[in-house]
């Protein structure tokens, strides 16, 4: 496992200590921050031509800028999904134009792969022979797979409302299933009982390891290649922890700061009512959440009552200029529908909160006549075919 020429290590965004990836794996070992990768930008040698010249096929073709070469990395080939052209969503939304990054099409189905490609590679570098988390559902059958891929055993904590798609793809993956009777909180507790017996157990948990929102970088960057290297005016995408959001602003941040895009999108957040303590924070100027007391969403990917990262999550939207919304299950299944009717994609009932965001957020005004929406679809309908088809059921259709 190489690690690339210009990763320095590792920086606690909360001490700002600093320390060498080798030693320090997880959390801060100083105050238990969150620990983030640092890289030395003046020694980086890219420009737009050093990406134009590759290959649209996999992630990993931005490896200067992530801890691991491609060449040692757990990969399948994810990333390198279509940004696609939605022109019925952009008269709908009036705006100018409006681009699903389909992230449907990575190896099982979600965006969660760019995360556990660059985890599971950090775990086989430091020669885990096990590694666990807690996860709604979509995290844990990719970290199944890519644990899988590596050779190594995985542990998965699920709570009983994970949908059937990730349970049966974690034992057929191979991996150890727990499932936890109650919700996302109830796994989580479960999975930190089993971590304290097991010591060399490595956690690929969000915001755990310091990788998974390393490899959603990665989002960004193709994005705006997609773009021809036009900054996207907004970015709309479906928050539970918020890992995608806060390592697409880091891109954003690099990028800008490498001199190849000039600015940096306006991020928002969308979440489920049911489930809101980012909107709730953001609209009460908070630095940090205050955990949702009664969760209850049909978005699992997004039910998260206590994302542990909202400081980071809050930060970005702040600093971008951005903003956060929150939606009914009955408006984002709507947009779920509407967006496979209308514009043929297939989204996720958890991904359809960004198309229902994008929704409330151009009702209110937020949006300008010519302004550039990017909506993320961060995982495939067919994992969730069954909820979007009670819905139209539930409407006598
Ligand atoms: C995990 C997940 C999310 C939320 O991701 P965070 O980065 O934790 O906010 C959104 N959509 C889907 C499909 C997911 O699986
Ligand atoms: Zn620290």
């Amino acid at each position: 496992m190489e690690t690339t020429p210009a990763f320095e290590g590792l920086r606690c965004v909360d001490c700002e200590a600093t320390f060498d990836p080798d030693a320090a794996t997880h959390r801060c070992p100083d105050c238990g921050g969150v620990l983030d990768p640092t890289y030395d930008y003046d020694a980086l040698d890219v420009d737009r031509g050093t990406f134009a010249g590759r290959r649209f096929d996999t992630m990993w073709r931005y490896e200067e800028l992530l801890p691991f070469t491609a060449e040692s990395a757990v990969s399948m080939g994810e990333g390198g999904t279509p940004l696609v052209e939605c022109p019925t969503l952009a008269d709908e939304l009036g705006v100018g134009e409006v681009y699903v990054k389909d992230e449907g099409r990575n190896p099982t189905g979600t965006f969660k792969d760019r995360g556990q490609s660059v985890a599971v590679t950090a775990a086989a570098r430091h020669g885990a022979g096990d590694v666990a988390l807690a996860s709604a559902g979509n995290a844990g059958q990719s970290a199944a797979a890519y644990a899988g891929r590596a050779g190594i055993d995985s542990h998965v904590f699920l709570p009983s409302r994970a949908g059937f798609a990730n349970k049966a793809m974690v034992n057929v993956h191979g991996g150890d299933m727990t499932i936890v009777e109650g919700r996302i909180g109830d796994a989580g507790a479960a999975y930190e009982h089993a971590m304290g017996g097991h010591e060399d157990w490595y956690s690929v948990q969000t915001f755990v390891t310091p990788y998974r929102h390393e490899g959603k970088k990665t989002m960004y960057y193709e994005t705006v290649e997609q773009l021809d290297w036009e900054v996207p005016d907004r970015v709309v995408y479906p928050t539970g922890g918020g890992v995608g959001l806060v390592g697409m602003h880091k891109a954003a941040e690099e990028f800008r700061d490498l001199g190849l895009t000039d600015g940096l999108p306006a991020m928002y957040a969308a979440q489920a009512d049911g489930c809101a303590p980012v909107v709730r924070a953001f609209e009460e100027g908070r630095d940090v959440h205050e955990p949702w007391d009664a969760p209850d969403t049909i978005c699992g990917g997004i039910e998260i009552p206590d994302p542990g990262a909202s400081p980071l999550v809050l930060d970005a939207l702040r600093e971008s200029g951005g903003g956060a919304v929150a939606t009914s299950d009955e408006e984002i299944l709507d947009a779920g529908t509407r967006v496979a009717a209308h514009e043929g994609l297939e989204m996720g009932a958890t991904c359809a909160a960004a198309a229902s965001g994008a929704w409330a957020l151009a009702e209110d005004g937020e949006f300008g006549p010519d302004d550039t929406v990017v909506v993320l679809n961060t995982g495939t309908a067919n994992k969730d075919a069954d909820v979007l088809r009670s819905h139209l059921m539930s409407k006598g259709i």
